[in-house]
């Protein structure tokens, strides 16, 4: 949200910043009278029903890529029972895993922020009184005194939601598609139809990497048929050697009848145009994981109280990579959740605090449902530079900005933890 100081009251409660920083005209639930409530009721019934029809299409393709490879491919072409049981196994596997991450992606709700975010009774009727919108900052950060709070909006307001009235939590944002904040929004993905956040990014990166992996194979493993059908047509089309073919049935005897054929061209077609598509999206979010930066903080740095920091959650490649896949390498390829944190708060590479020496100055760990058991250390914003930051003031600590790590007296516990992006 951009300029939230200024134009955050009554008119755009209708709608939230969209990443362009636009803002789209959601249905108007309370200004509008009761006659207009039903079309537009029905209106939002017809999106929710076609926004499933890419996913229809992605479901039907892989059912029929299921049909085509393994009874066309594998039971009525494939002559080697050797060849067939490594290619019909090998497919299983890939298809199991596709399937199953493609499954926890779509179904996966995302995660909301929880009731800490939204403004107490009292603390909210006087915000939607309040008319001006510098007073309505005083009462946000009032409340976000108690709230682990690392991110402003680019003028240095407390990020609110007028849609869901609550606090954004760090790296949360406004799905207008699904009309909810989302914790660690990263895209809304038409192709899954939903939102791909904090509560299912690591199924969505496995998704995208098992379909690679079952587009891949199947284009390899198809390829050598593919070839075969393809000079046979080529030959028949042309009448070349068609006579000599049919004589001595060499190419019969491996290529059956021309539904097989039919299917086996389009597999390989389909699968290299999956391909072909899948790769540069599976490298962006790779590079975006080993960077700890989501799609939405890509294309616009969160803005931390020294400014804009693109790298502001990044901790270092091992640790990027093991804030989406946990520290356990043993589960890393199955779509299970074991991501760390709690999606509110998110360890920034400014401060890292040890949960054995807790001290008055810092926030207690919110309840850490995705964390790994045995994490051998944990990362929780500190209360204090919460503080200082809401008040716009600076932890003394918070000026070293050396790659270096600084082990202050045992009794404060302090890390200053920092690793250089390249
Ligand atoms: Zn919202
Ligand atoms: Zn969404």
């Amino acid at each position: 949200m951009r300029g939230g100081l200024k134009v955050e009251p009554k008119q755009r409660r209708v709608g939230e910043a969209r990443m362009d920083g636009s803002y789209p005209s959601l249905p108007v639930f309370c200004s509008q009278g009761r006659g207009k409530m039903a079309p537009t009721h029905v209106l939002r019934c017809c999106q929710r029903g076609l926004a499933w029809i890419p996913v229809i299409f992605i479901a039907l393709v892989v059912c029929w890529s299921y049909y085509a490879y393994v009874v066309e491919l594998c039971l009525f072409t494939i002559r080697s029972p050797i060849e067939k049981a490594i290619y019909l196994a090998v497919f299983h596997v890939s298809f199991i895993m596709f399937v199953w991450s493609y499954w926890k992606t779509i179904f996966t709700r995302p995660a909301t922020p929880s009731k800490e975010f939204c403004l107490p009774k009292s603390e909210k009727e006087q915000y939607e009184k309040e008319q001006r919108p510098e007073t309505q900052q005083e009462i946000l950060k009032r409340v976000a005194t108690s709230l682990p709070l690392y991110t402003r909006t680019g003028a240095g307001a407390i990020r609110y939601c007028d849609r869901c009235q609550v606090i954004k939590p760090d790296r949360c944002h406004h799905c207008s598609a699904c009309d909810m904040c989302v914790l660690k929004m990263d895209h809304h993905c038409p192709w899954v139809n939903n939102c791909v956040g904090f509560s299912n990014y690591k199924f969505f990166i496995l998704f995208l990497t098992y379909s690679l992996v079952y587009c891949l194979f199947i284009a390899a493993s198809v390829l050598q048929y593919f070839i075969k059908f393809w000079t046979f047509w080529l030959n028949y089309t042309f009448k070349i050697e068609h006579k000599r073919l049919l004589l001595n049935g060499s190419i019969y005897s491996e290529l059956p009848e021309s539904h097989a054929k039919f299917h086996v061209l389009f597999l390989f077609f389909v699968a290299a145009m999956f391909c072909i598509s899948i790769l540069s999206l599976f490298t962006y979010h790779l590079w975006l994981v080993g960077k700890n930066r989501s799609t939405i903080e890509a294309f616009r740095a969160p803005v931390f109280r020294n400014g804009p920091d693109k790298n502001g959650f990044s901790l270092g490649f091992s640790k990027n990579i093991a804030q989406v896949f946990g520290d356990q390498k043993k589960y890393w390829l199955l779509p299970v959740f074991t991501s760390q944190g709690d999606g509110f708060s998110f360890p920034t590479r400014l401060v890292t605090v040890d949960p054995e020496q807790p001290t008055e100055c810092f926030q207690p760990a919110g309840p850490d449902k995705g964390a790994v058991e045995g994490s051998a250390e944990q990362l929780t914003p500190l209360s204090e530079s919460q503080n200082r930051l809401l008040g716009n003031d600076y932890h003394a600590e918070e000026d070293h900005k050396e790659t270096d790590v600084l082990k202050t007296d045992e009794s404060e516990a302090i890390t200053i933890s920092i690793e250089s992006e390249s």
